[in-house]
C-alpha cells in the first residue's frame, strides 16, 4: 500500500478562498438515514495562490438542507482571514496550522466536526492547486501504474434493485451496496432479492447507517449471513463503545465497515483494534486527501480502505484518486442515484467502464466545475 512518498517541490502562498454553495433539484430524491433529500445541497471551495493558480475542493454538506450556506458563511466569516497568507509545500501542513489556530474556537461553539469538514475540503483544494502548480496529474505525481480507479455501486434502495443492479452490472460493477435498516424493507428480504440479481462472482454489501442497537445488529446480521455480504457498514453508531464493536465482531462472520463518521487517525486505528476490517474515510468530511492517504500508510495489512463518498463530481474524483493510490484492494463508493452535481457540474467525467473511472490526465487533482453549470446550480436559499 502506498509506497510513494509524496514530495512537492514548490512553495505556494495562499491568496484567497471562495466558497460556492450549490444545489441541484428536480431529480430523484434518495432516502437517507437522516431523511429524504428533496434537493441536493453541496459546497465547493476554490483556493487561489499568489500566482493566480487555483484549486477546487468539496466540503461535505448533504445535511441539514442548508449545511452548504452555513459552512460557506463560516469560511467567509472565520476561516478566510486565517488561511490567507499561509505558505505551504505539502497540503497537510495547512490543516495543521489551522487546527492550531482555530480548533479551540470550534470546540467552544460546539462545531468541531463542522471544522473538520471544512479542513477536509480545503485539503482537497490544496492538492488540486499543488498538482496544477507543478504541472502534474495525481496519477503522475503518485507514480500510479493505472490511471483508472475501481468503484462500487452504492446506495441501492429496495425498490430499485431490479432496475439498478442489471444497469450497473452492465457497467462492470461487481460490488453492490444496499441500504438496509429501514423498517418497511425487511433486512433479509432485500438482501435475498439482490442476491438473485447480481452477476456470478460479485458481492453484496449492506449499510444500515448507524440505526441499530447492538442487539438489533446481532439479529439483523445473523439473518443475512447466509448471503455472505462482503461487509456490513455502520452496523452500530460510530460513537459506540469499542466493547460493543468487539462483541458484534465476535457474533458474526460478516466483516464490519465504518469510517464516514470517524474523525482522526487514532479513532480509525482504535476501530481496527476492535476488529473492524474495512475503513471508509470521506475526503469531504475528515482529513481530505492527505488524511485518507495518511490513514492508508498506517493501516494494518489485513484492513481495507474503501473511501466513502456521496456528493459532487469534484469530491468524487478526489475520493476515486485515493482509491487508485491505495491500489487494487481499494474500491471507491459511487452513488447509483441520479445526481446532476455528479453527472453535469464538471461535465461527463464520472464514466464507469469495466467498474472503473478514468482519473484526470491533465495537471491537478479534480476536474474543475464548468462555470456555466456552477452558475446554474448556485444556491440562492
Ligand atoms: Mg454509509
Amino acid at each position: 500500500m502506498l509506497r510513494h512518498e509524496m514530495n512537492f517541490q514548490d512553495t505556494i502562498k495562499i491568496a484567497r478562498i471562495k466558497a460556492f454553495p450549490i444545489r441541484a433539484s428536480g431529480t430523484y430524491s434518495p432516502k437517507m438515514a437522516l431523511g429524504t433529500m428533496p434537493t441536493r445541497p453541496a459546497l465547493l471551495v476554490k483556493i487561489e495562490d499568489s500566482s493566480g493558480c487555483y484549486g477546487w475542493g468539496e466540503i461535505w454538506a448533504n445535511f441539514p438542507p442548508r449545511a452548504n450556506t452555513h459552512k460557506a458563511n463560516i469560511i467567509e466569516d472565520v476561516i478566510e482571514t486565517h488561511l490567507r497568507g499561509i505558505s505551504f509545500s505539502e497540503p497537510h501542513e495547512v490543516q495543521e496550522v489551522l487546527r492550531k489556530t482555530l480548533s479551540l474556537y470550534f470546540l467552544h461553539i460546539g462545531q468541531s466536526q463542522v471544522f473538520e469538514h471544512i479542513l477536509a475540503g480545503i485539503d482537497t483544494a490544496l492538492w488540486d492547486i499543488a498538482l496544477r502548480h507543478e504541472g502534474v496529474s495525481f496519477a503522475q505525481f503518485m507514480g500510479l501504474q493505472s490511471t483508472k480507479a475501481r468503484s462500487y455501486a452504492s446506495s441501492i434502495n429496495a425498490e430499485d434493485l431490479e432496475q439498478l443492479i442489471p444497469f450497473h452490472t452492465e457497467l462492470g460493477q461487481t460490488y453492490f451496496k444496499l441500504k438496509i435498516g429501514f423498517a418497511e424493507h425487511g433486512n433479509a428480504k432485500i438482501v435475498e432479492n439482490a442476491a438473485k440479481l447480481i452477476p456470478a462472482g460479485s458481492r453484496i454489501m449492506v449499510d444500515s447507517n448507524q440505526t441499530w442497537t447492538l442487539e438489533q445488529a446481532k439479529v439483523a446480521l445473523r439473518d443475512i449471513e447466509a448471503y455472505e455480504p462482503y461487509f456490513a457498514e455502520e452496523a452500530l453508531r460510530s460513537d459506540s463503545p469499542h466493547s460493543d464493536w468487539e462483541e458484534l465482531v465476535a457474533s458474526t462472520d460478516i466483516p464490519l465497515a465504518a469510517g464516514e463518521n470517524i474523525y482522526g487517525i487514532e479513532d480509525f486505528l482504535a476501530l481496527t483494534r476492535a476488529g473492524i476490517k474495512v475503513l471508509q474515510p470521506d475526503v469531504a468530511k475528515w482529513g481530505g486527501v492527505s488524511g485518507a492517504l495518511d490513514l492508508a500508510k498506517n493501516m494494518p495489512e489485513d484492513v481495507l480502505i474503501w473511501p466513502h463518498f456521496m456528493g459532487t463530481a469534484v469530491g468524487q474524483v478526489a475520493a476515486l484518486s485515493v482509491s487508485a493510490a491505495i491500489g487494487k484492494s481499494s474500491y471507491c463508493e459511487v452513488d447509483v442515484n441520479e445526481n446532476l452535481l455528479r453527472s453535469e457540474l464538471c461535465g461527463d467525467v464520472i464514466n464507469i467502464e469495466d467498474g472503473r473511472v478514468e482519473l484526470p490526465s491533465v495537471p491537478g487533482l479534480v476536474h474543475p466545475p464548468s462555470l456555466n453549470r456552477l452558475t446554474d446550480f448556485t444556491d440562492w436559499m
